[in-house]
């Protein structure tokens, strides 16, 4: 996510670096600002040692800041320790917590963007939900987790702009840690963002078809609702801007 001149890579996972440098126009992970991850599984963070090393120019610049919740570091660390000391600031993200402050590069006069974590997820690994906040722009990021009654009030406390939900089920046959689609449907209707973006997809979800299930919420809603695919890039401002009071 690039907010004003602050990069911010959020939950980098298997080919994140490569991706990232395949980007038109490229995203410098030199530039990054800082890697944060909603937790610790590996499609979040299969990179996350890679984009620190390109972060950082291999260890030989100490620098940018990583934000993850404490598992991250700990037991069987993800971020692995010598990944960690190159590193300039290590921050173990609490829940309900922040805000913690990211950027602007030394090199401009932005102003920071803010940070501030949701309730604990009902996942497998410490899970928390990022809410992004620059220039009155609010973003909020609902990753992997099961779910329940408190979830969608939670986020709408800090009334977010944009929404990005993980919806990995279609339906729940299996009783997994995943949020399904009616479940998500419930989590966005109680929430209300002007602008709802669904990614992180399983097979039964693509099936079903998100473009098709985005539109017939939308039109339900009254409000811009967005199913993500790979390579989509978005200008939130004038998303949200689109959308009005
Ligand atoms: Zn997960
Ligand atoms: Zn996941």
């Amino acid at each position: 996510m690039r907010f004003g001149t602050t990069q911010i890579h959020v939950d980098p996972g298997p080919g994140a670096l490569v991706r990232a440098l395949s980007h038109v126009p490229p995203c410098n992970p030199r530039e990054l600002e800082a890697i944060v991850l909603s937790h610790k599984h590996l499609d979040h963070s299969g990179d996350v040692n890679a984009l620190i090393e390109a972060m950082t120019s291999g260890g030989f610049r100490r620098r940018g800041a990583l934000l993850a919740p404490s598992d991250a570091f700990e037991g069987e660390p993800v971020v692995l320790p010598y990944a960690q000391r190159f590193v300039q600031h290590l921050e173990r993200l609490e829940p309900s917590s922040g805000p913690y402050h990211i950027g602007p590069p030394s090199t401009s006069s932005g102003q920071a963007v803010e940070l501030r974590t949701s309730m604990a997820h009902r996942h497998a690994v410490q899970t928390y939900g990022l809410h992004f906040a620059y220039e009155g722009l609010r973003v909020a990021y609902l990753p992997c987790g099961r779910f329940f009654d408190e979830l969608a009030a939670d986020y709408a406390r800090l009334e977010p702009d944009v929404l990005i939900v993980n919806v990995l089920r279609f339906r729940d046959e299996m009783n997994v840690d995943h949020l399904t689609w009616e479940d998500a449907v419930t989590v966005v209707s109680e929430i209300r963002p002007k602008v709802t973006v669904f990614q992180h997809f399983g097979t039964k979800m693509l099936e079903a078809g998100p473009q098709r299930l985005a539109q017939e919420l939308e039109d339900e809603l009254g409000r811009r609702v967005i199913a993500a695919y790979d390579g989509l890039r978005l200008d939130l401002d004038t998303e949200v801007a689109a959308v009005g009071d």
